[in-house]
């Protein structure tokens, strides 16, 4: 029989309300698994607490851990109506929050925070589980530690989590409605750890490849992708379809509706992803998939927080294997680049992460003069754009006219091109945009 899966986000579950509206839009009969967030709010709280232990500051951990179990008390007030349910949820809560408390005295780790973290989607799917039971509505509430895996460099395993989801699901012939939680996993070592924040929405399309899921419905606060940031700009408005290809573009550069890892697995198994707002569930959304869309330009996006690194040398000038020896570098520290543009003698890259930053640039000195410039922001035009069509990098760079480009990138596939900008240009590059492209 065939599956859907449905991943509702933080805010969608962050409310006694809102729970019960999400059990309404779960209980229509399909046969599905519900992947959930933790309550809004929660993951960060919990960033904080492990972060009081970091530090060894165990009175605010302390303080924080109260605050989050009376929050969760008052919520458990306004979802379940008999003593004795509202008994069983406390002594879940309780039990979650004396997980957290364990590590007050303990020496901090990396492992310690990611046992903490986990707890958020624990609680959020006990609490709805729960009031399924209370309320008579069948569901099995799965554990997701016991399929979800990574491996060492955190990256899925998927013929890991097929096998063990099977197995789970077998237990459960008759059953339609499985809930689950978002975000949290295994690694290699058998640990807790984490899809990293946000990744309730991979969780949920991890899911959705391992079952062969009819669709995978991505559940949040907004009516689907929208053609720009509707934060900065006026008259947004969503996108119907989008391929796999342009949708991936937009989620990793900024679209901030998506975990930018989701598009892959629901596109290796051509599996529809639809995009849908809990606060409007007539709406339409967006669909993503395989199917051929309308040429042309559909949306912005911007991502900040770039580092542009530039590497100048007359070494480069017609010599191989300098670009091997620049990647290199940032392969020894894991280090992905976004964007890159060369010329006869540099290069130009940006990367996001800048944990080793400093030794990356101590490296590359070794093959020219390096120059870096932080606060700087991509904006990614996404759309079908296929080389033989003209005018739309024109139109781009028009609209740009007033803003100063630090890298442009274009043909590095037919649904994007990106230009680099300093973070402070950002509202007008995009304000300019949407003026002059729709
Ligand atoms: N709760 C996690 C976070 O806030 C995962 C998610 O919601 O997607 O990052
Ligand atoms: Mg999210």
């Amino acid at each position: 029989m065939t599956m859907k899966v449905l991943k509702f986000g933080g805010t969608s579950v962050g409310s006694p309300e809102r729970m019960r509206n999400v059990s309404k839009l779960i209980t229509d009969g399909d046969k599905k698994i519900v992947v959930l967030s933790a309550m809004s709010g929660t993951t960060n709280n919990l960033v904080e607490i492990a972060d009081y232990y970091k530090k060894g500051n165990t009175d605010a951990a302390s303080n924080l851990i109260g605050a989050l179990e009376k929050k969760y008390a008052e919520v458990i007030e306004g979802l379940l109506t008999t003593q004795t349910y509202r008994n069983k949820a406390s002594s879940i809560i309780a039990c979650e929050c004396n997980v957290i408390r364990s590590y007050a005295n303990k020496p901090f780790s990396i492992q310690v925070e990611k046992i903490i973290l986990a707890r958020g989607e624990i609680m959020s799917t006990n609490l709805v589980q729960l009031y399924h039971e209370e309320n008579k509505i069948q569901s099995t509430l799965l554990d997701s530690l016991e399929f979800m895996y990574v491996d060492a460099d955190g990256e899925p395993v998927m013929p890991k989590i097929e096998e063990k989801l099977a197995k789970v699901l077998k237990q459960y012939p008759d059953e339609k409605l499985f809930i689950a939680q978002g975000f949290i996993c295994r690694n290699d070592k058998d640990e807790v750890d984490n899809l990293k924040r946000g990744g309730s929405d991979y969780s949920a399309s991890l899911i959705g490849a391992a079952i062969n899921a009819d669709v995978v419905e991505i559940w949040t606060d907004i009516d689907g992708i929208h053609n720009n940031d509707p934060r900065i700009v006026k008259n947004t408005h969503p996108i119907a379809e989008m391929s796999f290809d342009e949708a991936a573009e937009l989620a990793y550069f900024g679209a901030k509706i998506l975990h930018p890892s989701t598009v892959l697995p629901a596109k290796v198994k051509n599996i529809p992803v639809l995009l849908k707002n809990t606060m409007e569930p007539n709406a339409k959304g967006t669909v993503i998939s395989n199917k051929a869309t309308n040429t042309g330009i559909k949306a912005i996006a911007a991502k900040d927080g770039l580092t542009a690194i530039k590497i100048k040398s007359g070494r480069m000038l017609l010599a191989y294997g300098f670009l091997r020896r620049v990647f290199e570098i940032f392969e020894k520290y894991k280090t992905p680049i976004d964007l890159i543009t060369t010329s006869e003698v540099a290069v130009s890259l940006t990367i996001d992460k800048t944990d080793y930053l400093a030794q990356i640039v101590d490296e590359l000195k070794a093959l020219g003069t390096v120059e870096i410039d932080k606060d700087q922001t991509i904006i990614c035009i996404v759309g079908n754009m296929i080389a033989e069509e003209q005018g739309h990098a024109v139109e781009v760079l028009k609209a740009l006219k007033e803003i100063s480009v630090r890298m442009i990138c274009y043909g590095g596939s037919d649904h994007n091109i990106s230009v680099l900008i300093d973070t402070k240009n950002k509202e007008k590059a995009l304000i300019a945009l949407n003026n002059n492209l729709f």
